[in-house]
């Protein structure tokens, strides 16, 4: 008989069905057997009216002692059940007339729901009933757990049990293409079971089933498709980094400029630096383009490597781009790479999306015209900014950014290379501050390469941090005055929840005047996300001078400002801050050489999660511990911006708990490999389907 794969082919999906399954994923049938229970309920034993206790989900049985439909708040209809060893109500507030017929005293019935302290009695509202006859009360139930389905809007769980009863009866019959990629020698080898069988578990789990080894997805099946998910993606970012491979770039090998620029330095690099600014190096000597992460802790000396990359480009004849997420940090940039690049007559062009209709024009102009150093804000990306030699792309702190836009500047290309009619794709640097965890980076960004720098420059000294109550805020004011008077100067951050400019910006004036008050003496500046650029350089400038000692901040300074003497930071509301976020605040300090502390402000009670997270700030300054302890409270998506990365493909596996099965993911991707291609690419078009080029960032 044929084979099918199409949703329409199954009893029961019209367009509209169809059309909701799409949306959440599912396109195939086999799509559809992916989609695994979440959890499963346990039908397969009758409990006791007698014995049930509010909280549990039972399986009961009954005689309708009484059926009526009341007029209270809500019409209702109840139904009375006894089963001989006590009562139970039963409510529901729709129905319909056929189901009031169908629950008449006298008649029998299988419910089951979650049983809840009632007005009269233990009730269960809307529980599932099936309509039984008196002999049937004594029948064993279901032999199999009852898988419960992740679902969306509109689609009832018998909705997916009916759907999935049909898909496991199509692949008992062989009729759908969903076979056995893996080797019988492989499956031997990591110990897993077959495909077949899995589904089949996983979907209508036997009542023997160990159910703690399920919930906690341990099973053999769930082991086995979580593996072959996590084989599929690996298997897909390596056939991503091949075609990457395919691309032209240019190849930049002048070194003149690196090294005039190195004699300047009025530091040595440090020996993290120097390595991954070789492994760069090594890259852009290739005919492919570059995609390299490079990870460096806040502090760790990320611009100047960006300026050593920078340089062997514009000697090698090509433009290139840095582009920041705030105005502030891509300001910060220009200032250094103005400090380094013009005392070669390079000067560095400067777009954000604040300048004047005129300024802008010139700018665009220049870019156009070759300008070989361009520094700016996402306003790089807009269409209608055209390079006419791009061979390098920065882009600083890439979790500020979606793939989206950073595929737009990727793809700007260049103008066509004229001894060449292809197209060249410029190299790529992101560089990020969020260490990502090596569970993460491993499949997130499998296929770039990563450079890390794992060592801050010489002479600093650690932070100390401490976590103190609110009501002790007079108590910690009074130790910044003091600090402030003696020459340090220190940063008083304000948080508010709302992701708006305007409060955000409100809360810090407040906070500055009141400040001001209580501290007649102090300078203290303010800055926020609203202030113009040049009041937001000029306050930067004045802080950098040391006229202003204290300066309240949003936290617009969150990323990459740099004062070597400021030594102190306040944080308030630091409760309602993630780590990745807190450690980034926290590495505006301890860039001196003089101690630095930080000083966690919290509005008590503090929540288990927000305990855990200022514990954490205060045991460790190691932002790869940090970043491991943010993904295991919050999980990748949330690390990574779910939308962002394309993690929320994953099907079954979960980063968080199955980070263990990593390893023999990437074994068996390369066992498959080099067992069978063409089981490798169907297993890619198996689990990731047409999306596979979401890795190429
Ligand atoms: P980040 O990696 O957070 O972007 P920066 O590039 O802003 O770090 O560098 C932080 C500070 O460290 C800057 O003041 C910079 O001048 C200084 N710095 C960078 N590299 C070195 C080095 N090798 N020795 C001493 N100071 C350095
Ligand atoms: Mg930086």
């Amino acid at each position: 008989m044929d084979k099918t794969n199409a949703l329409r082919d199954l009893h029961g999906v019209g367009e509209k069905l169809a059309a909701q399954l799409n949306e959440i994923g599912i396109h195939t049938i086999t799509d559809l057997l992916l989609h695994l229970p979440f959890r499963y309920e346990d039908r397969t034993r009758l409990t006791p009216i007698g014995s049930v206790l509010p909280g549990q989900r039972v399986l009961i049985n009954g005689k309708i002692e009484y059926s009526g439909v009341v007029f209270g708040r809500r019409r209702s209809l109840i139904v009375v059940l006894n089963d001989g060893t006590g009562l139970l109500y039963l409510r529901f507030f729709h129905f319909r007339q056929q189901q009031q017929h169908a629950y008449k005293a006298g008649g029998h019935l299988r419910c089951f729901g979650e049983v809840r302290a009632g007005y009269k009695g233990l009730e269960m509202v809307h529980p599932s009933c099936q309509r039984i006859s008196e002999r049937q009360l004594n029948d064993p139930p279901d032999g199999q757990l009852t898988p419960v389905y992740p679902s969306t809007a509109g689609l009832q769980q018998l909705r997916w049990l009916r759907l999935t009863e049909q898909a496991l009866l199509l692949l008992e019959k062989n009729r759908l293409p969903v076979t056995e990629l893996l080797p019988a020698a492989v499956r031997k080898q990591f110990e897993l079971p077959m495909l077949k069988p899995a589904l089949q578990q996983l979907h209508r789990p036997d009542a023997s089933v160990d159910t703690a080894q399920l919930a906690a997805g341990r099973h053999p099946a769930q082991r086995r498709l979580i593996l072959e998910e996590l084989a599929a993606h690996q298997l897909a970012m390596k056939s991503l980094s091949r075609q990457l491979a395919s691309l032209k770039a240019p190849v930049l090998n002048d070194e003149t400029l690196q090294s005039k620029i190195l004699k300047q330095l009025p530091y040595r690099l440090t020996a993290a630096q120097q390595r991954v600014i070789q492994e760069i190096d090594a890259d852009l000597q290739n005919h492919s383009p570059m995609l390299r992460l490079l990870q460096g802790d806040v502090g760790s000396g990320k611009t100047v490597v960006a300026a050593m990359t920078i340089a062997r480009a514009v000697a090698s004849g090509w433009q290139a781009a840095i582009v920041a997420p705030t105005e502030l940090l891509a300001e910060q940039h220009l200032r250094s790479m103005q400090g380094w690049f013009e005392p070669f007559e390079i000067e560095p062009v400067w777009l954000t999306g604040k300048l004047t209709v005129k300024a802008r024009r010139v700018a665009m102009e220049k870019i156009r015209t070759g300008a070989a150093v361009v520094i700016g804000t996402h306003a790089l990306m807009q269409p209608e900014v055209e390079f006419q030699r791009l061979g390098l792309v920065i882009v600083d702190e890439q979790h500020r950014f979606g793939v989206g836009q950073r595929l737009a500047l990727r793809d700007k290309g260049m103008a066509e290379d004229s001894e060449n009619a292809d197209k060249h794709r410029p190299h790529q640097l992101i560089m990020t501050a969020t260490p990502i965890p090596r569970t993460l980076a491993m499949t997130a960004y499998a296929g770039l390469s990563i450079s890390i720098i794992d060592e801050l420059p010489p002479g600093r000294t650690p932070v100390k941090t401490v976590a103190i109550a609110a009501d002790r805020r007079e108590a910690v004011l009074q130790r910044v005055a003091e600090a402030c008077r003696n020459g340090r100067q220190a940063y008083w951050v304000c948080t508010l929840v709302e992701e708006s400019d305007q409060l955000q910006a409100q809360a810090a004036e407040q906070t500055a005047e009141a400040l001001q008050k209580a501290l007649p003496d102090l300078s203290i500046g303010l800055i926020h996300g609203r202030l113009k650029a040049r009041d937001k350089e000029q306050i930067m400038q004045r802080f950098r001078n040391a006229e202003l000692s204290l300066l309240v901040a949003t936290t617009v300074i969150e990323v990459g400002v740099d004062v070597p003497n400021a030594s102190l930071m306040i944080i308030e509301n630091a409760e309602r801050l993630g780590l990745a976020q807190l450690h980034q605040l926290r590495g505006r300090v301890g860039r001196g050489a003089t101690e630095s502390s930080c000083v966690l402000l919290y509005q008590p009670p503090l929540g288990s999660m927000a305990k855990a997270r200022l514990d954490t700030m205060r045991r460790t300054s190691d932002g790869f511990v940090i970043a491991e302890k943010d993904l295991e409270l919050r999980g990748p998506g949330e690390v990574l911006g779910t939308r962002q990365t394309g993690l929320q493909q994953l099907k079954i596996a979960d980063l968080t708990r199955d980070h263990e099965l990593l390893d023999d993911a990437i074994d068996l991707a390369a066992a498959l490999e080099s067992s069978s291609t063409s089981a490798a690419k169907r297993l890619i078009k198996r689990w990731i389907g047409g999306a596979a080029v979401y890795g190429e960032v």
